[in-house]
């Protein structure tokens, strides 16, 4: 059935990027500890392992599916990240639904949401240096590329280039929101944890809808 061949490709991304951000862990403490609290790494692989569990009811369709993840994300991963993914998750999942298997202009769609709904929450805007200056690159390339009527998996691929792209580029931002401000011109240099594991979280998602 087409509900479940979906939440069974939320699962598998959600796996993938628990395996990418597990792998990065280290990297992302060190970034974090230039000018946050150094804990990055371990929030977000805290963050995506319960959400990973809480994905594995076979019998959610893919929005409800995204909707537990998020609601662990939000409960376990602890920090302003953790907060913010959970939110997104949950908002991207509530747009998707459960019904019918989503096109890409509902995919699309949904992660424009989100991120709104991760702009509302946070506060932030773009140029703040946080995962927004990757996130809204990301979803403004997504819905680019679905209106030219690429394919979810070309238009998710381009998107994940386009955030990881800008993840890169916001080591030359001052960072003026979260725990990082105090030390914001110490931040010059260093790119944005919460934009570096989004581009990840990007790329191995990409992965799991090219395969
Ligand atoms: P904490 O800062 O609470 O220790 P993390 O280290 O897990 O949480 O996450 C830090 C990241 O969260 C930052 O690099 C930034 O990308 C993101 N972030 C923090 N505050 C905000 C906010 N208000 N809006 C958007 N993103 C934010
Ligand atoms: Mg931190
Ligand atoms: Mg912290």
């Amino acid at each position: 059935e087409e509900s479940r061949r979906a939440a069974l490709i939320v699962r598998g991304c959600l796996e993938s990027m628990l395996a990418t951000i597990s792998d990065n862990e280290r990297l992302l403490g060190d970034i974090d500890s230039v000018a946050g609290d150094g804990d990055h790494g371990r929030g977000m692989v805290r963050g995506l392992r319960a959400a990973y569990e809480a994905a594995q009811d076979p019998s959610l369709g893919a929005g409800s599916t995204l909707r537990a993840a998020g609601a662990s994300w939000a409960d376990n991963g602890g920090g302003s990240s953790g907060a913010l993914w959970g939110a997104l998750l949950q908002t991207v999942g509530y747009v998707l639904g459960d019904e019918t298997a989503p096109s890409a202009h509902v995919v699309a769609s949904a992660l424009r949401e989100g991120a709104a709904t991760v702009c509302e929450l946070g506060g932030a805007q773009v140029g703040d240096k946080t995962l927004l200056d990757s996130l809204i690159p990301f979803v403004e390339m997504l819905n680019l590329c679905v209106a030219a009527d690429a394919s979810l998996a070309y238009a998710w691929r381009c998107a994940a280039d386009a955030a990881t792209d800008a993840a890169d580029r916001t080591r030359d931002l001052v960072c003026r929101i979260g725990r990082a401000r105090p030390l914001g011109e110490k931040s010059v240099g260093t790119p944005d944890p919460g934009a570096v594991s989004l581009a990840l979280c990007a790329r191995a998602t990409a992965e799991v809808l090219e395969a």
